[in-house]
């Protein structure tokens, strides 16, 4: 069997995602790490259809180095009624100056009469002679079919003739594509058995998950036969999706056995996988398989008590595999147990001061019942551990006083403007920021402020902030709740904070946001 090809088009399909935009820069940026992850393809983009994807290639030359992924450029076959030898597009594709293309053509005999326009023979002869005049330049070619599963339940022979078209003029692998995505598992397996059967050629898939069964697909087709699948870092592209890669290749590695990707690129897939969600500026799904904050998370305080026995006891296999870990969520149902893994994650020794644990839980029950949460907030448990442990141990700074405040001109633009008093390393300081919005500005106030003692906070940075208004009950007010995600550009931490007035609970997230920072990089108290 051939070695299995694991091909990201996070750079092409990916990037049709609705509100994802990528730079050059960026996407420079994710071929880098997708390189890091071993990927063996990476589809760059579309040279001479978008200029954007013309200067990828040309920077690419110099500016990216891959030790292991081979650059893919993307295209489709000739014009009707021309040849591959003088259209520019396919001219555009050699120019790219990657080893490999992979050309989309059309296998579904409607969307030939219809949205090509062409016959079904030219079509057969576009794909022949574009896939052969590529190879005759040297170049290895993967050939897209479009529209395949659906074109094979239309006309499964006009289907079939299409593969072999380019089985014969060249093709490496003939893809087989689930372009609308609505496929179901047993219908991919009954069509790559039937083409594989049928005409001898090496397939692969390529899934979209508007049936959420992208990367049931993509093991479908691969128990199949196939050895060759497509899909997206993150399962990003338009609609719902396309395949998510990590899900699929982490299915082929740990659960069929396969060789999807080297085991120690598999070991820093949850960290690539956040560091390109940095990249694209969408932010991670939590509960995302695999490579997911939540998927290896426990709630329940009977789990935690087993979990500390026997972690495999809960989960199907270890996350350190996939660059994840266990994490468990404090929260009202969690017991003393949940409380003693969470000190043991942050390397905290609570084993000697059951007092502290007791103290610790009853502070996180009492704050629940006013709408605290600490399932998304461990960075919070972990300060209310450190404080109880050792009385003054997070005392970076003393806020003396702040304020913002939010004006706006007639026209309507609101700026706001934040002042942070504070006293740190014997020194008292004033600082002011501004911002688009009141948490902005104290957010820039208050690092400002900070960094006269403290430069090491120029690393952190707010990278989310997530507001909710809790329900009155019990005859309150309501309140509002504040989760704050802050990175030191590798790793991140959530933390929470509530009060009625929303300015006070984000001020308290931030605060802790950024004293967690200061102690993950093992700053001195000064
Ligand atoms: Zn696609």
């Amino acid at each position: 069997m051939e070695a299995l090809h694991v091909y990201d088009t996070t750079l092409r399909d990916g990037a049709q995602q609705e509100g994802l935009n990528l730079s050059v820069s960026d996407k420079l940026a994710i071929a880098g790490l997708l390189d890091e992850l071993r990927v063996d393809f990476i589809e760059g983009g579309w040279p001479g259809a978008n200029p954007k994807d013309t200067e990828f290639f040309e920077r690419a030359k110099h500016e990216l180095t891959l030790e292991h992924a081979t650059l893919a450029a993307f295209g489709s076959t000739r014009r009707a009624g021309s040849s591959a030898a003088e259209d520019q597009l396919v001219q555009a594709l050699l120019e790219a100056g990657t080893s490999v293309v992979c050309l989309v053509a059309k296998s579904h005999v409607r969307h030939v009469e219809e949205a090509l326009r062409t016959t079904l023979e030219e079509n057969l002869e576009m794909i022949r002679d574009t896939v052969s005049h590529l190879v005759a330049q040297g170049r290895r070619v993967f050939l897209d079919a479009e529209h395949f599963f659906d074109g094979w339940h239309l006309d499964r022979d006009y289907a079939l003739r299409v593969v072999r078209t380019a089985h014969e003029a060249g093709a490496e692998v003939v893809v087989l594509c689930d372009t609308n995505g609505g496929m179901l598992p047993h219908q991919v397996e009954q069509v790559v058995t039937d083409v594989i059967a049928s005409t001898g050629a090496r397939v692969g898939a390529h899934c979209h998950n508007d049936t959420g069964c992208a990367a049931a697909n993509s093991v479908a087709a691969v128990r199949a036969g196939a050895t060759h699948v497509q899909g997206t870092v993150n399962g990003y592209g338009e609609r719902t999706g396309n395949a998510d890669l990590l899900t699929v290749a982490a299915n082929l590695q740990f659960k069929l056995g396969l060789d999807a990707l080297e085991p120690d690129a598999f070991r820093q897939a949850m960290p690539i996988a956040h560091a390109i969600s940095e990249v694209t500026n969408v932010p991670a799904y939590s509960r995302q398989p695999y490579v997911g904050a939540s998927a290896f998370a426990h709630k329940a305080g009977l789990h935690a008590s087993a979990l500390k026995v026997d972690p495999d006891l809960y989960q199907h296999m270890d996350p350190s595999l996939v660059g994840n870990g266990m994490r468990t969520l404090v929260s009202d149902m969690a017991g003393r147990a949940s409380i003693e893994l969470k000190a043991r994650e942050a390397g905290l020794d609570v084993a000697s001061r059951p007092e502290v644990v007791a103290s610790v839980l009853a502070e996180v029950k009492a704050l629940e019942l006013q709408g605290w949460t600490f399932d998304a907030a461990d960075a919070s448990v972990e300060l209310m551990l450190r404080r109880t442990l050792e009385p003054g141990c997070t005392d970076y700074f003393e806020v003396e006083s702040w304020r913002v405040i939010t004006e706006a001109s007639g026209s309507g633009e609101a700026i706001s403007e934040a002042t942070v008093k504070l006293h740190a390393d014997g020194r008292r300081t004033v600082a002011t920021g501004e911002g688009n919005g009141p948490v902005n500005a104290l957010d820039h106030a208050l690092r400002q402020a900070i960094a006269v003692a403290y430069p090491e906070i120029e690393k952190l940075e707010l990278i989310d902030f997530k507001v909710r208004i809790l329900d009155a009950s019990h005859g309150s007010d309501a309140v509002t709740r504040v989760l704050i995600e802050t990175s030191d550009g590798e790793t991140s931490w959530n933390t929470i904070g509530v009060a009625a007035n929303i300015i006070e609970a984000s001020w308290r997230a931030l605060v802790d946001g950024l004293v967690h920072g200061l102690i993950r990089q093992g700053v001195p108290i000064r």
